[in-house]
């Protein structure tokens, strides 16, 4: 491996050369089934050819103009996202940290506006926003925001799933212009808060002039089942930021907004060179469509609900195995211990899994996998814990 690379990611042995839907290939031609999927990106898993046409075309034609002048891919994305949301408006980024920090500004600007000098934000504890300033900031996890000290300041921290945190902020503070939250918290260890968390959140913020701006970087995009995971309730955000399955690996990410908020940003608030590029949005509709087109939405609840099924029968009887769940196919296996060393066994299964909360193994399958891949991701896996835990 080349030296000159910063020492950022603690990188597995292995380099992979091409895929095909939950496949990968490494150099050595071995070839491993993918159950992380980029780090729930590729939703169409590898070299789908849908994806793979349409940014080869668009590739031909144009790839950047910037924002000064008309990008009517962006348009046509812009239209598609609103219309499959029910948001209003659509700024275009590049990543999931720019996502948030779009709705970090868009919050403060929307505060400033209604005379609120020193706005802050409620966030979460194991909350997972990205690893900018603002976003690692509001990020909960020590680990994240250890040794960037000063910290960016408008964030007032509760725990997940906890309303009456939320109600006690409410009526201690009258400067908090927003709620920044996760539907289900993905690197925070697959958490799943109550049925009604959404919906009583929304509440507050109705009851208080409150945005309600979801953080779908990763339960967006058909993952949990639903275009968007706030489909599963009946409340609206008034911000959502949106990344990682939109261009199925292309960067793009996407802040939109609704109603008063969608009018927050005027000319000059805001901005990105790259962001909402002819390439990326080609992408973003290609990967839309596809999705559409070939129901992985409800692939994600049907095979992510026949995984954790199946998880939970294999573990019926295995001491050491906490819980089991899923909210479509963000997969989150619970130990009672500290479970790193799986993704190392795994990986010589040849299974690509993670694990980002010390005892939670994460699973993020393409939104492609099918019943008999899923089979095979539980076989391998099952026994591998059961190893691992013996
Ligand atoms: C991955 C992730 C981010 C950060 O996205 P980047 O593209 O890495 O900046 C933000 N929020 C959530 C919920 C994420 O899962």
């Amino acid at each position: 491996m080349s030296h000159h690379l910063m020492n950022t990611y603690a990188r597995q042995p292995l380099t992979f050369t091409h895929g095909e839907g939950v496949w990968l290939w490494d150099d050595k031609g071995e070839k491993y089934l993918d159950a992380l999927a980029g780090v729930a990106v590729n939703g169409l898993g590898h070299a789908h050819p849908k994806l793979v046409k349409a940014i080869s075309e668009q590739a031909a034609k144009l790839i950047h103009v910037s924002n000064i002048y008309g990008i009517a891919e962006q348009e046509a994305l812009a239209d598609k996202l609103c219309k499959i949301s029910g948001m209003d408006k659509v700024f275009f980024c590049n990543s999931g940290c720019e996502a948030n920090e779009a709705a970090i500004k868009l919050a403060r600007l929307y505060g400033h506006n209604k005379g609120i000098e020193n706005p802050e934000i409620i966030v979460m504890d194991k909350s997972f926003h990205g690893r900018t300033l603002a976003t690692l900031s509001a990020t909960g996890n020590r680990k994240v925001q250890a040794g960037f000290e000063p910290l960016v300041s408008g964030f007032v921290r509760v725990p997940y799933d906890d309303i009456e945190a939320v109600k006690q902020v409410a009526s201690r503070k009258n400067n908090v212009v927003a709620i920044l939250v996760e539907p289900v918290q993905g690197e925070g260890g697959i958490n799943i808060p109550n049925r009604a968390y959404l919906e009583a959140l929304r509440t507050i913020c109705d009851a208080n002039g409150w945005l309600l701006m979801l953080d779908e970087v990763q339960t967006g995009i058909g993952r949990t089942g639903t275009w968007f995971s706030f489909q599963h309730t009946d409340i609206m955000p008034d911000v959502m930021s949106l990344a990682k399955g939109l261009g199925s690996g292309v960067p793009i990410g996407a802040c939109l907004a609704r109603g008063m908020a969608a009018e927050v940003f005027t000319y000059g608030k805001h901005g990105s060179t790259f962001g909402g590029n002819p390439l990326a949005c080609a992408a973003g509709l290609a990967t839309l469509n596809a999705i559409e087109q070939e129901n992985l939405r409800e692939n994600a609840e049907n095979i992510g609900n026949l995984i954790r099924a199946s998880f939970e029968a294999e573990f019926k009887n295995t001491k050491g195995v906490i819980a089991v769940r899923n909210a479509g196919m963000m997969i989150g296996i619970e130990l009672d211990r500290p479970c790193g060393d799986l993704v190392k066994m795994a990986l010589e299964a040849k299974l690509l899994i993670n694990v980002t909360a010390d005892k939670v193994v994460r699973l993020v399958p393409p939104l492609v996998m099918n019943e008999a891949e899923a089979k095979e991701l539980v076989s391998k896996l099952s026994t591998l814990i059961k190893t691992f835990l013996a």
